[in-house]
């Protein structure tokens, strides 16, 4: 630390992103990237006349996307809002609503980033803890007249709630915003976008990273009334108007218009999915009943942090959380069939060498 550093990051712990290995090639299982490339189209809009005009800033609404997503999903463009990946829709979610008073609960165990902002920007939250089975406890959700955020299906453990607990934790909080992380949500649950018609406090943020393989390109995106979307805007131009690069822009039209490419992809991490689940529980491991494209899973006899070193080893990386209630467990994402082929022999190899099969 230098002598410079701002007195408010004392003591700040910063995410702790999965690890992006540059060197050696692994088999990244680690942080539920899609295993299949981008849209061909989205790929093919990337002409050389495109990259040139980068010397042009891009546009600040972020037109082209805008459009394809408020197309797909049926809604209003002035109810969508493009962001730099979901995490700057989130931390813009946080920066307009939330407060030292307007304090912010999630589940004790979720997405690592929500915790991580609002120590950053000062913000009060507090934590709802999972039930017994893993599973967000909706009703402890209702009526506490706190702002919510919540993801759907959740992460790590990949289980989802329904869109009527959605209504009904919204409902139930009627002067503070339900802030729902459909990051994963494509893979097998019912978004709660047709709850927006219902309730002015609903605010879904979702991304390109996962179902459409944009990770690279960070793409997200903010539904919500036309007059949250107005209030996150102030902030959005206050911070980066130019959020969302043109490759990007250009990248993501096509990426959300290509609905048959984007099917194909999903059908196939879904019966990966289903593949993997079924194989690790012949093998033994507790596996949770994913709605995502990562499976959440232990194996009595070996430790979640053994698992996760010994299959480093044998150039696989997982997701170890070293966390109460959780540590027993990694994370693994659905990677494409060679990718669980491989997995699946280094786990045999591991559970043999370790004398727990
Ligand atoms: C991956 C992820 C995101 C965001 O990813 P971006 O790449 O920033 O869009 C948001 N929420 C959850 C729960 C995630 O797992």
């Amino acid at each position: 630390m230098s002598r410079f550093l701002s007195g408010r990051y004392n003591g700040m712990l910063p995410y702790t992103p999965g690890e992006q290995p540059q060197d050696k090639r692994y088999i990244k299982l680690n942080t539920n990237e899609n295993p299949f490339p981008p849209s061909p189209r989205a790929v093919a809009a990337v002409s050389q006349e495109v990259l040139e005009n980068l010397k042009l800033y891009s546009d600040p609404e972020a037109t082209k996307c805008t459009l394809a997503v408020a197309e797909y999903y049926g809604v209003d463009p002035d109810c969508v809002l493009m962001t730099n990946g979901s995490d700057e829709a989130l931390a813009f979610v946080y920066m307009a609503f939330c407060d030292k008073q307007r304090e912010i609960i999630a589940p004790d165990i979720s997405y690592g980033f929500y915790p991580v902002f609002c120590e950053l920007l000062n913000l009060k939250y507090n934590f709802i803890p999972l039930k017994d089975d893993y599973k967000v406890d909706v009703d402890a959700f209702c009526g506490i007249n706190k702002n919510i955020i919540i993801a759907n299906p959740n992460a790590p453990t990949g289980l989802a709630i329904t869109v009527d607990e959605v209504a009904k934790i919204t409902a139930s909080n009627p002067d503070n915003v339900v802030i729902i992380d459909e990051a994963y949500m494509d893979f097998g649950t019912q978004s709660a976008v047709p709850l927006l018609q219902k309730f002015d406090n609903l605010i879904i943020v979702s991304t390109f990273s996962k179902s459409r393989s944009l990770a690279g390109g960070r793409l997200g995106y903010i539904l919500s009334s036309r007059e949250v979307i107005d209030d996150i805007k102030k902030i959005k131009y206050s911070f980066n108007p130019y959020n969302v690069n043109r490759v990007t822009d250009l990248m993501g039209k096509y990426a959300m218009e290509d609905v048959e490419y984007f099917k194909e992809c999903v059908g196939k991490v879904v019966a990966n999915r289903a593949f993997l689940t079924e194989k690790l529980r012949s093998l033994g491991f507790t596996v949770l009943d994913s709605q995502a494209n990562f499976i959440f899973a232990k194996r009595e006899g070996i430790s979640g942090e053994k698992l996760y070193f010994r299959l480093k080893e044998k150039a696989i990386l997982v997701r170890h959380f070293n966390k109460e209630r959780i540590a027993d467990f990694v994370r693994i994402s659905v990677g494409s069939r060679e990718e669980i082929d491989m997995l699946l022999a280094a786990v045999g190899e591991i559970l043999a060498e370790e004398g727990v099969l």
